[in-house]
């Protein structure tokens, strides 16, 4: 009797083991080994706890990294303007130096394009600002110029049948703190622009032609083509060199920088920032394989330096298209995408209105 109880209790012992074993291996989906034990300990034992951290430590991780991942929220400011006849509203990611300012009108009853509007127009700075239909509602981009000095200036709406002025809206702008090197800085530049001492390779028949060009091209004057936000032209690792950052090259006082530098390898992907029309894309002498791109109302985005172009002068492109190449050509030092804004005559950080809310 005693023999029987010990075989019987030994075979129900193995019995549970292999129940066990086959458990395990069900739930953690592994051949059995002890250590996956400790695995499935938790589901085997369902009264032992779990230690409420080491649930929570993969979600709260991933919270966190989605958050990382996520562009900034862009702030804007606006200003607001009130009169009997129209309300003007001035939006800016920042009302400094460099920076783009988005100005609408609306009727004093909050509704756009009515006839009323018709017969206003703006005046910055002396000069007339031609309105725009942009989503329906009168448009204008207005550059700051980065050598504005700091002050108060008058955005002036005025009567356009009248001659007269009907509300003066003054618009405070602040200094902006651009890069400015102490020291004098080595450039490793292709041969072509680093001559040795005596030596002139200056292509100057090339360079008026290049000119020629690029005046032409800037004195179209376009309806605005787009009804939304800018993009950006590439996947933006790392600014190299920031808008109007000042440099000393061999101890002589380099020109302002007229955009932002993008690092990337050759052969990245430049992307039209906004919808728009193709006047240049060609080789250049300075900017290498350059593109302009006219957006309506005297805009326009530059890219420089690129290793391909992938449009035709004349073409229309849409916000996101796929318009050329990231490259090294021209006067460069390395693969970059510059990319350029110009607003009326004046260039100013293309991040601006590429963080601008347009819609
Ligand atoms: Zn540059």
């Amino acid at each position: 009797m005693k023999l029987f109880l010990f075989f019987t209790t030994l075979l129900l012992i193995q019995a549970d083991e292999k129940r066990t074993k086959k458990l395990i291996e069900k739930i953690t989906g592994k051949p059995y080994k002890p250590e996956l034990e400790l695995v499935a300990s938790h589901l085997l034992n369902p009264t032992k706890k779990i230690e409420p951290e080491k649930k929570l430590a993969k979600p709260i991780e991933k919270e966190k990294q989605e958050e990382n991942s996520k562009p900034k929220e862009i702030i804007n400011y606006e200003r607001v303007f009130e009169s009997k006849d129209f309300v003007l509203k001035v939006r800016a990611r920042e009302f400094k130096q460099g920076e783009v300012m988005f100005v609408r009108l609306f009727d004093s009853n909050g509704a756009s394009s009515s006839n009323n509007l018709k017969k206003l127009n703006l005046k910055w700075l002396g000069k007339d600002i031609n309105l725009n239909l942009v989503n329906q509602v009168y448009s204008a981009f207005i550059p700051i110029n980065p050598e504005m000095k700091v002050g108060t200036y008058d955005l002036e709406v005025r009567n356009n049948e009248e001659n007269s002025s009907y509300k003066v809206c003054p618009i405070a702008i602040a200094k902006t703190e651009f890069y400015e090197s102490k020291s004098s800085e080595k450039l490793k530049l292709p041969k072509k622009f680093a001559p040795s001492k005596g030596e002139d390779t200056t292509d100057y028949k090339f360079i008026e032609e290049c000119e020629k060009l690029k005046k032409q091209a800037f004195e179209s004057n376009n309806e605005i083509f787009f009804k939304d936000n800018f993009n950006l032209p590439a996947k933006i690792k790392k600014i190299t060199s920031n808008f109007w950052a000042k440099r000393n090259y061999l101890n002589k006082k380099g020109k302002p920088h007229g955009g932002v530098d993008i690092r990337g390898a050759k052969g990245d992907p430049i992307y039209a920032i906004q919808d728009g029309k193709v006047l240049i894309a060609r080789p250049m002498y300075f900017e290498g394989i350059f593109t302009v791109i006219d957006h309506g109302s005297k805009i326009y985005s530059l890219y420089m330096h690129q290793s391909e172009t992938l449009i035709r002068e004349g073409e229309m492109v849409k916000a996101g298209a796929l318009i050329g190449k990231i490259g090294s050509t021209g006067m460069s030092t390395g693969p970059h995408l510059h990319l350029g804004l110009k607003i009326d005559g004046a260039l100013v950080n293309p991040i601006s209105i590429i963080q601008l809310k347009i819609k």
